[in-house]
């Protein structure tokens, strides 16, 4: 059944290792297989489905554009479906939040957002370093994968990743240990062998790293550090954007403003592929071309976004409905986690961003996303050591479908849990000891 892809497909590939269907069809949040076996999607293309799989109205909107001969491909050329764009963009996401960003559209990956994010910060402080957090993930293109932790990714490249200095992120040594103040006094002391930073990059959640919440406080802090030192903040918005974390921009509710601002995924509404490069217009200090790319501007994708920003971000209907999902979804995973002794199983996120964390049998999150696929649930593992179960279902995901997944994700976590951990009885006075049995 999959021949092909073994003999052909290269080595490289991956999510269809943990997903091994042939996939054909898909609708809202369930995908089908080619033999018509369902499946109800928790991972939504990574953050990309915000929407979900071939979202009616879009697609309606899509539709007439294909059937009008609209402009497809146009390099960066203005075309009407930009125009709208931009128009909606701005009258709907950006005047209402208050918040002045000029547009660049990248190539159409979040990696080439990232890459021209940082060159647009060095070009314009004069700088060369940037900063990045621990257990972040910004992509895989050379400059991008250099502000990425993990070292599975970066150990092919490693000698030739360069101009990031790693500092720990909001956490990284337990609550107790104030991150800020160590990047603070590294920024403050002539002496730390760190010089400054043309940016500082972030994620508000990180969401390969982990589903790592920053606190406001944190991220607030980390913006007066960079405010008072001239360097730049930037924020990568690519995962936690468009609405996943509950707002528009995950940053709003912290009350921070980035300089920059990355956005892909999500942001061409569709699965079709687009990123944005949001920066305060005092920084465009671009000359023409000078990051320039074949597929900047894909116009269907301006099509879809621009359909998806008016029916989704025109009211506050979406994010009240991540919000009481995102209730209905932690209130499930607590009571599951509950089951265990406590810390072994533990619940973190921001609004449809949620982790499910197996701290101490990191194992354990792989075998729940392995008995959930065979359940027909598709959902994701992340962290260093792959030990979070991630869930990203589709924004508009309807709430019993999302209770139906969550019944068996609860019934799949039980029956990896208690072939995993040794849970003492009742009547036993031991402490539980985690023994692992595989
Ligand atoms: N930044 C973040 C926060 C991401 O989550 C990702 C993708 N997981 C990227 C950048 C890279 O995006 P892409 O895979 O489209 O290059």
């Amino acid at each position: 059944m999959t021949t092909i892809f073994d003999t052909y497909e290269s080595a490289v590939r991956s999510y269809c290792r943990a997903f091994p269907a042939v996939f054909h069809r898909a609708s809202g949040a369930e995908l089908f297989d080619q033999s018509g076996r369902r499946y109800i999607d928790l991972f939504a293309g990574a953050g990309t489905l915000n929407y979900g799989h071939n979202n009616p109205l879009i697609k309606r909107r899509l539709i007439d554009y294909l059937r009008d001969d609209g402009i497809i491909h146009g390099l960066d050329l203005y075309t009407t479906a930009k125009r709208e764009f931009l128009e909606t963009f701005e009258s709907v996401i950006l005047r209402p939040r208050q918040l002045h960003y000029k547009i660049q559209f990248p190539g159409p990956t979040g990696t080439n957002a990232v890459e021209a994010a940082m060159k647009l910060a060095r070009k314009f402080t004069g700088r060369n370093g940037v900063v990045a957090f621990t257990n972040g993930y910004h992509g895989m293109t050379a400059g991008a994968l250099a502000a990425t932790g993990n070292s599975y990714h970066r150990r092919i490249s490693a000698g030739l990743l360069n101009g990031v200095n790693f500092a720990p992120y909001d956490g990284y040594f337990g609550a107790e240990v104030d991150t800020v103040s160590y990047l603070r006094k590294l920024i403050e002391d002539a002496s730390s062998g760190l010089d400054k930073p043309a940016a500082v990059l972030l994620e508000t959640v990180q969401g390969e790293g982990g589903v790592n919440v920053a606190s406001f406080q944190w991220l607030r802090e980390v913006e007066s550090l960079c405010r008072e030192h001239g360097i730049l903040l930037i924020v990568d918005d690519i995962q936690a954007g468009c609405g996943r974390t509950g707002t528009f921009f995950s940053f709003k509710p912290a009350g921070i403003t980035p300089d920059i601002v990355t956005l892909s995924k999500s942001i061409g509404a569709y699965g079709l592929p687009m990123s944005l490069v949001l920066m305060k217009p005092e920084l465009d200090c671009w000359e023409p071309g000078e990051h320039n790319g074949t597929f900047r501007g894909n116009n269907l994708a301006f099509v879809a976004a621009t359909e998806a920003i008016r029916i989704y971000w025109s009211n506050n209907t979406l994010s009240l409905a991540i919000q009481h999902k995102a209730h209905v979804l932690r209130r499930r995973l607590r009571e599951l986690c509950d089951e265990f002794p406590d810390g072994v199983l533990s619940v973190r996120g921001r609004g449809l961003f949620v982790g499910m964390a197996c701290e101490t049998c990191p194992q354990a999150a792989r075998l729940i996303s392995a008995e959930a696929f065979r359940n027909g649930v598709i959902l994701e593992t992340c962290g260093a050591r792959d030990q979070v179960v991630k869930f990203l279902p589709p924004l508009i995901i309807e709430e019993n479908m999302l209770e139906e997944a969550l019944d068996i994700v609860v019934q799949c976590t039980r029956t990896v849990m208690h072939r995993l951990v040794k849970i003492p009885s009742a009547d036993t006075p031991t402490p539980f000891d985690q023994e692992i049995q595989l």
